[in-house]
C-alpha cells in the first residue's frame, strides 16, 4: 500500500510529489504524456501583469516560496534549471511610461518595478519610449525539469509512464485500489486532461491554447527577456522563444499556422533583424472560469483530491498550492476559500 497515487507529472504533479517527499509520504505517479502545458511553458516566474502593471493574484507571497522551491529541485536533480533574468517591458507610448511610474509607487509593486527608465536595449529592437525593468524574475527550463524528474522517479520505481484508466479505480471507504495497487488517497493533477476525469469533470475548466515559436537569429544578440506584444526570451545559441498566443476556442494539441503567422507578425513589428523560425510548440493552459485554482476534495469520495486550474501562472501558483493541498489531505486544514473547488456547486458532479 502507498499513501498516495498522483495522476500527472506537470507542474502540479511535480509540486505535489515534492510536498509528499517532504512529509515522508509514499506515492506512485501515473503519467500518460497526453497534455503538454508544463512541457512547452516558457517557465517565466513573473509576479507582474505586464498589460496593466498590477500585481498578479498573491504573486508576492507565491514568489517567496517559488524561487527556493525550484532551486531545491535543481539541487536535488543536479541539473541547471533556474535562470535569474529580469524582464524588460517595452513601452508603446508616453502614457504607458507614466502608468509604469505611478504603478511603481504603489505598495506591493515598488519592489518589482524599477523606476529607472532604460532608453535602449539592443540595436535590433525598435523603441521610441524605452523599457521598464521588472525585478526579481527569472525562468525555469520546465521541459528539462519534467524529463529529469521523471528519470528521478523511475530510478526509485515510483512512476508508471501510462495513461490512468479511471474505470479501473476502485473506491473503498478507507482505501483505493488501482490495478492491484492499494493507496490511501489519490491526487489528480491532469491539467486540461481533467475534462476526461469522471470524478472531477463537473468543474468549470476552460482550456486556453497557447503556442510559442522558437527563432534563430545571429544578429539579435540579446540576453534580456523582452515583453512587448509578445515575450522574446533568449535560450542560448542564438535561439529565442517568442510567444505566447491565447486561444479559447481551439482545444486541439497541435501547433497551427495561424498562431505561427500571428507571432511572426507581432515579432516583426518589434525587431528589425533577420530571423528564422526553427520550432513551434502548443499546449492547453488549464484555466478556470473565475481565474483561480481548482483544488480540494471530492464532494462525495473523501479520498479523491484535485490540484488544477493554474491557468497561465503555474510557475508561481504550484509551489504554494501544493503546500496547501497536502495540509488539507494530511491534517484536514481547509484550503483558502478562493481556491477550494467547493465554491462550485457540489450537486453537479457526474460519476
Ligand atoms: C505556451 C504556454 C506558455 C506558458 N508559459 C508559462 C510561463 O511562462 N509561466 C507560467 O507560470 N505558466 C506558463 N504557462 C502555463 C503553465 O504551463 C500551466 O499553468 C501549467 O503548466 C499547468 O500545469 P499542470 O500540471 O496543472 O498541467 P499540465 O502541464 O497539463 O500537466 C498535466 C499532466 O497530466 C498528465 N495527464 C493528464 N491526464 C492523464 C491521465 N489520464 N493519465 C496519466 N497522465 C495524465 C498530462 O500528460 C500532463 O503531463 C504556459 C502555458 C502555455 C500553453
Amino acid at each position: 500500500m502507498v499513501d498516495y497515487i498522483v495522476v500527472g507529472l506537470g507542474l502540479s504533479g511535480i509540486s505535489v510529489c515534492e510536498r509528499l517527499e517532504e512529509n515522508g509520504l509514499g506515492y506512485r505517479v501515473f503519467e500518460g504524456g497526453v497534455q503538454k502545458a508544463s512541457v512547452v511553458a516558457a517557465g517565466l516566474i513573473n509576479p507582474v501583469i505586464l498589460k496593466r502593471f498590477t500585481l498578479a493574484w498573491k504573486a508576492d507571497e507565491q514568489l517567496e516560496i517559488a524561487i527556493p522551491f525550484y532551486k531545491n529541485i535543481e539541487e536535488k536533480l543536479r541539473v541547471k534549471l533556474f535562470y535569474p533574468n529580469n524582464i524588460y517591458r517595452r513601452f508603446n507610448s508616453a502614457e504607458e511610461q507614466n502608468n509604469w511610474f505611478s504603478a511603481a509607487d504603489k505598495p506591493g509593486l515598488s519592489d518589482f518595478l524599477n523606476t529607472e527608465l532604460k532608453p535602449k536595449l539592443n540595436s535590433c529592437i525598435k523603441s521610441d519610449y524605452g523599457f521598464g525593468e521588472v525585478l526579481h524574475t527569472g525562468t525555469v527550463n520546465t521541459e528539462l525539469m519534467i524529463s529529469e524528474y521523471g528519470i528521478h522517479l523511475r530510478k526509485q520505481d515510483k512512476i508508471s509512464f501510462e495513461n490512468f484508466d479511471y474505470d479501473a479505480l476502485k473506491i473503498e471507504e478507507n482505501h483505493l485500489e488501482y490495478k492491484g495497487l492499494e493507496a490511501k488517497k489519490i491526487i489528480f493533477c491532469e491539467g486540461f486532461g481533467l475534462i476526461n476525469n469522471p470524478f472531477f469533470n463537473y468543474l468549470p475548466l476552460t482550456g486556453n491554447k497557447g503556442e510559442y515559436i522558437t527563432i534563430y537569429s545571429e544578429e539579435l544578440q540579446m540576453n534580456e527577456i523582452v515583453k512587448s506584444s509578445v515575450f522574446i526570451i533568449p535560450i542560448g545559441n542564438n535561439l529565442y522563444r517568442v510567444g505566447a498566443t491565447y486561444n479559447n476556442q481551439d482545444k486541439s494539441p497541435e501547433p497551427t499556422t495561424k498562431a505561427r503567422e500571428e507571432l511572426i507578425r507581432k515579432l516583426s513589428a518589434v525587431i528589425s533583424c533577420k530571423f528564422d523560425v526553427v520550432d513551434q510548440v502548443a499546449g492547453i493552459r488549464p484555466a478556470s472560469k473565475d481565474r483561480r485554482p481548482l483544488a480540494g476534495q471530492h464532494p462525495e469520495y473523501r479520498n479523491l483530491y484535485c490540484c488544477n486550474g493554474f491557468g497561465s501562472r503555474g510557475m508561481l501558483i504550484s509551489p504554494m498550492l501544493s503546500e496547501e493541498i497536502i495540509k488539507l489531505t494530511e491534517t484536514a486544514e481547509p484550503l483558502p476559500l478562493e481556491v477550494d473547488l467547493a465554491r462550485f456547486t457540489k450537486k453537479h458532479y457526474s460519476v
